[in-house]
């Protein structure tokens, strides 16, 4: 098939395409670069032995994007494109909603301008506020307290409306657990900017000694050892998953929601300990307060993923440090 990939050059992006170019599926990447640097085209060749094609372009820009489904007659969209940090979506609620809001309607606008209906879409465990009950199936009730999550409950809800109101629509919501890990070539991977919010870039560069110390946000949680217990899945199992998705689409209508996690929960002090164990060095750290808006525990259910796509996360927690630290080795990030 040939697939579109907003936001391909990004960190879940890239590795889909990895996955996709290996499964015989043409793939055209579609990104602003607003988050994502163009070297990371250059690594894809050098991963797939191919140039990559990538069209360099606001999602929001719907007659650029009607073109490009034409002009390369694509089959399915993976639509990754947006914006995700969770503090900045605070503090820019509007550049939050436009781009992931608008640009997901400007997508939509330009699919129904070119006759295509199958769409699989990037959402977030985060749709599913603090966890009523553990592990998360797919019908828990969704909240959220924060622009950002808010924007995918949004997206998910018009994708809904779409699919209700015309049958041709194809639709997968893949609610994402913590996606970890950087490809096997250590190539690619998670490059943020700044100073990483998220744990695993944050112990990987206290490890190689970027950072002095971690901070472990509270450790009187109620959970095992008082830390925060999170789902982490490997961002290649998450790219495979996608494969999944769009092979079900190919036969199944309608508006689904997957949750894509391992089902299994790990602690900071887990990762802390599987990190020291893959890179051989020590991290320090100290505990610290709660962050705000933290939750103590979440992790998936993942039997409609199995049961629909056929599909199950196979990395362990030892493969999801050792390639991270084998990326961060390989950057200057
Ligand atoms: P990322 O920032 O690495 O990738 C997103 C890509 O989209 C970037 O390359 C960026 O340049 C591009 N982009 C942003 N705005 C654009 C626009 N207006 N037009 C065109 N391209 C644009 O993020 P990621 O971690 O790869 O996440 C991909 C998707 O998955 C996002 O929608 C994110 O919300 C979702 N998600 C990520 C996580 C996570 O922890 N990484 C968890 C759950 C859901
Ligand atoms: N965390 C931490 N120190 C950090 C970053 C994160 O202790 O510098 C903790 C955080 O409190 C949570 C877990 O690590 O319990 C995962 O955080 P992350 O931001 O990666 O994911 P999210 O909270 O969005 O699921």
């Amino acid at each position: 098939m040939n697939i579109l990939l907003t936001g391909g050059a990004g960190y879940i992006g890239s590795h889909t395409a990895v996955a996709l170019a290996s499964a015989g599926h043409a793939v055209v990447l579609y990104d602003n670069f607003v988050n994502s640097s163009r070297s990371v085209l250059a690594a894809l060749q050098t991963i797939t032995g191919a140039q990559p094609v990538c069209i360099e372009a606001d999602v929001r820009d719907t007659a650029r994007l009607a073109e490009v489904l034409g002009s390369h007659s694509i089959d399915a969209v993976i639509h990754f494109a947006g914006l995700k940090a969770v503090g900045e979506s605070i503090e820019k609620p509007v550049e939050y909603y436009s781009t992931n809001v608008q640009g997901t309607i400007s997508l939509l606008q330009a699919m129904q301008a070119t006759g295509l209906h199958s769409l699989v879409f990037s959402s977030s465990a985060t749709v599913y506020g603090d966890p009523q009950y553990l592990p998360i199936d797919e019908a828990h009730p969704t909240s959220a307290t924060n622009p950002y999550g808010r924007s995918k409950l949004h997206i998910e809800e018009i994708l809904a409306d779409c699919a209700r109101s015309d049958a041709s629509w194809r639709i997968a919501c893949l609610r994402y657990f913590n996606p970890v890990g950087a490809h096997a070539s250590g190539l690619i991977g998670e490059n943020p900017n700044g100073m990483p919010n998220n744990l695993m870039p944050f112990v990987a560069r206290v490890a190689a000694g970027r950072l002095p110390r971690l901070r472990v946000f509270g450790n009187d949680y109620s959970t095992p050892d008082g830390t925060g217990v999170r789902d982490y899945i490997h961002v290649m199992d998450l790219a495979e998953g996608h494969l999944a998705a769009l092979d079900f689409l190919t036969h199944a209508s309608g508006w689904h929601a997957i949750n894509l996690g391992t089902g299994q929960g790990h602690s900071v002090l887990d990762m802390v300990r599987s990190f020291e164990a893959a890179s051989g060095k020590t991290v320090p750290f100290d505990f610290a307060p709660r962050r705000p808006g933290d939750i103590a525990a979440c992790y998936a259910r993942v039997d409609k993923a199995s049961d629909l796509l056929h599909w199950q996360a196979r990395r362990d927690l030892a493969t999801m440090c050792q390639s991270t630290w084998h990326h961060i080795q390989s950057s200057s990030t």
